[in-house]
């Protein structure tokens, strides 16, 4: 079995600002027990605290990771069978929709990148195309939990604490 990793995405508008946010979610993680004050040696993961639920302590590699850079946060092995327009909602195939242009211009400092859509013609921006069959998502701060699964409690507080825009990736490698 590989490791699995449920990430929080935040977008933020600058490295700078998501450095700040990163500390911030990390000390609120650390003042509620989620997560222990200091990474593990052995993984660089920080282990889950007293207050933390819905990890197996029988899993060493276990604990959460701050990505605070841009990155393209991906489904893994789950790969990608197509994108979904948000404006007409079909699916375009993968080989038939420029889309890795379009994370490439992303990840080199386009923000506002656009991808069109092969059935109406539509530009819409990368963030807002659905990839199939698991959600991608671009940003520059990632909260992974590394085989930890979060309850709704805790996806709910990270939601409210990590601001609106946050997307959830559920990687598998
Ligand atoms: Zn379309």
């Amino acid at each position: 079995m590989g490791d699995s990793v449920h990430w929080f995405v935040v977008q933020c508008a600058s490295e700078d600002e998501a450095q700040v946010r990163a500390s911030r979610i990390l000390n609120w993680l650390i003042e509620h027990k989620i997560v222990v004050a200091s990474p593990c040696p052995n993984t660089g993961l920080y282990p889950p605290g007293a207050g933390a639920q819905g990890y197996d302590p029988r899993i060493e590699y276990c604990g959460v990771q701050l990505v605070p850079e841009r990155t393209v946060f991906h489904a893994g092995d789950s790969g990608l069978d197509g994108l979904a327009c948000p404006s007409c909602r079909q699916v375009a195939a993968v080989e038939a929709i420029a889309w890795d242009d379009a994370v490439g211009s992303w990840f080199a400092g386009q923000d506002d990148v656009t991808l069109s859509c092969p059935a109406c013609s539509h530009a819409s921006r990368l963030h807002d195309w659905q990839f199939l069959p698991m959600p991608w998502a671009f940003g520059n701060l990632g909260v992974g939990f590394c085989n930890w699964w979060p309850d709704e409690a805790l996806t709910q507080a990270l939601l409210a604490e990590l601001g609106a825009d946050v997307r959830q990736v559920h990687a598998h490698a």
